[in-house]
């Protein structure tokens, strides 16, 4: 079996699926590795550490003709799409949600799709593939290395012949993988580090850290399926606004990582908010894409700074300004992943397998991911039965 490393071609993506180091595995497994010129430029790793690892260089055309399974970090583009072939398959974050037409074309030339992104993540045996959380790590990690950098005083208490300069007051909004991460990076900077989630279990993990948890007088619990948070309610969002407006007014970083799947980002750091915080103050939006994010005034890829003298910042793809340390991770998540689905030196998918029944997207002609199979479903029509009136 011949599996290609594709080389990425997202604007600002330079991350790359596979590093020279995860390739002893595969090739133990009886499979070749070809790695598309250049795929590892992104990150530094030149074709020759490729090579010294047992991997063939080759140019595009023949990555995407020869491979049998493709590894990529994001969806290939719809170029791409048209020179792949039946019975090939293509691993990576597919996002297939984001994208469902794109999961119609690889079913429709036969591809089969394996989405990283589709994990069980409560499944502990699924935890070494789980390419969300450790990407999220390095979001987390970045997202107050960011803040740190553009905030014009110290982080840390520091007692010096010229002065002492106090801790900066850090909050981090949301406790999930890259709040978590955040809260472990800005204490080690040194920071006073307060969090909120609206998970009450978060408590103790923010508190293990070094965080103290904020409290709102309103109790909310959102604890949804799988371990994420549901939707609040309209009256929760109101109450939420309010009692955390009182919080972030005195605080110098913000760092916003707050998602609910399937639905746009909260607002949890409204303009009001923004307008009673102290000059120089620095807001992080983890969460912020063309749907919007968790401030109200981000702008998705942008950096702004507001009448008063707060910087927001709403990075786009964090991992992808760590691009080594990120794809070393990814490289295991994938790795794991498509070694668990290889039996005699093939590609074999058993369907009544956890990880492969919520993973395969497409195959064999077919949609098999009944989530994306309801997105391409055409919207009823008008005076139908079921459709608006
Ligand atoms: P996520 O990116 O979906 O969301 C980040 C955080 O935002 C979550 O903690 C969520 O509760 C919080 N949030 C949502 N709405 C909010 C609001 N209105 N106000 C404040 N906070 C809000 O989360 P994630 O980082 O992908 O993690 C999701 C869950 O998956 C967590 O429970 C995590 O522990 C779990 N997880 C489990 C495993 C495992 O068991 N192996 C692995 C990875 C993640």
């Amino acid at each position: 079996m011949k599996v290609g490393v594709a080389r990425e071609t997202a604007p600002g993506e330079r991350r790359v699926a596979l590093v020279p180091d995860a390739l002893g595995k595969l090739t133990a497994a009886g499979i070749e590795v070809l790695v598309e010129h250049d795929a590892g430029a992104g990150s530094l790793i030149p074709d020759s550490a490729y090579r010294d690892a047992g991997a063939t260089i080759v140019p595009k055309a023949d990555l995407y003709a020869q491979s049998d399974v493709i590894l990529r970090v994001q969806r290939p583009t719809a170029s791409e799409i048209a020179v792949m072939r039946r019975g090939q398959a293509v691993v990576g974050l597919l996002g297939p949600l984001l994208d469902p037409t794109a999961m119609a074309a690889l079913a429709e030339r036969g591809v089969t799709a394996i989405s990283l992104d589709a994990i069980p993540r409560t499944l502990s045996r699924a935890q070494s593939m789980d390419a969300l959380s450790s990407q999220a790590n390095v979001g987390g990690y970045k997202a107050v290395l960011i803040a740190a950098n553009t905030f014009g005083r110290y982080v840390p208490l520091l007692t010096t012949a010229a002065g002492t300069a106090k801790p900066a007051n850090v909050l981090i909004l949301g406790i999930g993988v890259a709040g978590l991460q955040a809260i472990g990076t800005a204490r080690r900077l040194g920071a006073v580090v307060k969090a909120y989630d609206v998970r009450p279990e978060t408590r103790e993990q923010a508190e293990s850290l070094g965080a103290q948890f904020v409290r709102l007088k309103t109790a909310i619990d959102a604890t949804g399926a799988g371990g994420y948070a549901r939707e609040l309610t309209a009256e929760e969002r109101a109450a939420q606004q309010a009692e955390l407006n009182e919080v972030i007014g005195g605080m110098d970083i913000v760092i916003t990582t707050a998602q609910v799947p399937g639905r746009k980002p909260p607002v949890l750091v409204t303009a009001d908010a923004v307008a009673r915080m102290k000059p120089g103050s620095v807001l992080v939006d983890m969460a912020a894409s063309p749907l919007g994010g968790n401030v109200e005034l981000s702008k998705a890829g942008e950096t702004i700074v507001t009448a008063n003298g707060v910087t927001i910042i709403a990075p786009d793809n964090l991992p992808a300004t760590m691009p080594a340390g990120s794809s070393a991770f990814y490289a295991r998540n994938i790795s794991t992943l498509l070694l668990g689905m290889v039996r005699d030196g093939a590609l074999h998918l058993d369907f009544e397998d956890e990880v492969t029944k919520a993973t395969v997207i497409t195959h064999d002609g077919s949609i098999v991911s009944e989530s994306v199979r309801k997105l391409l479903e055409p919207a009823p029509a008008a005076g139908a039965p079921g459709g608006a009136a």
